[in-house]
């Protein structure tokens, strides 16, 4: 049989495997940090109004730059995030992994390079491969902080093209101080200059602010967000940007035209206009964070301090076995390959009791 390595695929791509989170049909989801409650009627009814509207259209191509789509957005950053941005400040896409791709599509690419903090979100690695872009594993202190030092020597040395900063980390959970994230904007500026990408997926759910006004006066800083976690809409597939406006326009080089479909744009309107509604869920996702943390102690497990939709707990003398023994009870969760580490999102307080039964057996078993 034709396997991949038989096809004249790139050299770089040979024997890697792709993005894969498992996917299994058990009663308690909970690895890959989604919002446990479906979407509530009037916006599933306002969803459907919408792209109803849009449907009568789908003759035509939808607006290449989704300018109504960028306005709503600007205007959620605006209220939310403690500074003024424009339309011309946002860009959108399929999820904030296309946002990324965009951005290493035009910063990064062959002979170019991009460094991130691991363990971070597999796929800042994964989309650099895809793009021919250099890969750097920077690296973190046993505690999941960033070693400001060690980071900045690790930009002076390699002197990256993109550096990316997720805060809160996935799959830590901690968020990174503001003042590293501009000590580290700093240091990229002076070793080549860089594009630094701050990757806010998580940020609805942390105790901090987001970092967008950090955007003002510093051009190659560039803010990642996405409507799959704080909007419960992962299944939507929208992320977007905030920056200086050059970034917005260089983007334009790399993006097909007519990426975000009428229906997209449509439904992710819809979801805008009921924002109020979606964040209370943030308000519930958060509570159930911090009880997650608070007895996943009581119980005896260490767990890393956590600012997003998860917690990163353990340890295991073998996390990938402990993962199978809690999947065995009909609880999933994510194994990232963090030795000694799992991660369990959020979610709803049944499904939570649900899996803290399930760690409590298994450290029963084990002592
Ligand atoms: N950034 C981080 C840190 C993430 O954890 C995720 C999703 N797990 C994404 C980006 C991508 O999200 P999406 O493409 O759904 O916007």
């Amino acid at each position: 049989m034709t396997g991949i390595d038989d096809l004249p695929v790139r050299d770089e791509l040979r024997g890697k495997t792709p993005y894969g989170a498992p996917q299994l049909d058990v009663p308690v989801r909970l690895n890959t940090n989604e919002n446990p409650y479906s979407l509530p009627e009037p916006l599933v009814e306002r969803i459907a109004e919408r792209v109803r509207e849009a449907a009568r259209d789908l003759n035509r191509y939808p607006d290449r730059d989704a300018v109504e789509l960028r306005t709503e957005l600007a205007k959620y950053l605006t209220r939310t995030g403690k500074h003024q941005v424009g339309i011309e400040n946002v860009w959108a896409a399929n999820g904030s992994n296309e946002i990324i791709q965009q951005l290493l599509q035009t910063f990064g690419g062959p002979g170019r390079a991009a460094i991130g903090f691991e363990p971070s979100y597999s796929m800042h690695a994964l989309i650099a491969r895809g793009t021919g872009t250099g890969w750097i594993s920077g690296p973190r202190n046993e505690d999941f902080t960033i070693d400001l030092a060690a980071a900045a020597k690790a930009i002076a040395e390699n002197r990256p093209d993109v550096v990316f900063i997720t805060t809160p980390n996935n799959p830590t959970g901690n968020a990174v101080p503001r003042e590293t994230v501009l000590a580290l904007y700093e240091a990229a500026q002076a070793a080549k200059p860089s594009m630094v990408i701050v990757d806010e997926a998580y940020i609805e759910f942390s105790h901090g602010d987001s970092l967008l006004p950090l955007i003002e006066g510093r051009p190659n800083l560039v803010v990642s967000r996405t409507m799959s976690k704080a909007f419960g809409a992962a299944g939507l597939r929208l992320g977007y940007l905030a920056a200086h406006p050059a970034v917005v326009d260089a983007v334009q080089l790399v993006r097909l035209p007519y990426h975000l479909s009428a229906v997209a744009q449509a439904t992710a309107l819809a979801a805008l206009e009921h924002t109020d509604t979606l964040l209370k869920y943030v308000e519930q996702l958060k509570a159930e964070r911090d009880r997650l943390v608070a007895e996943l102690r009581a119980i005896g497990c260490e767990v890393t301090e956590s600012d997003a939709n998860f917690v990163q707990f353990g340890r295991f003398a073998d996390a990938h076995t402990a993962w199978q023994k809690i999947l065995d009870r009909g609880v999933l969760v994510r194994d990232n390959g963090v030795p000694g580490w799992l991660r369990v999102s959020a979610g709803t307080p049944a499904e939570n009791d649900a899996f803290l039964d399930a760690v409590r057996e298994l450290k029963k078993e084990q002592s």
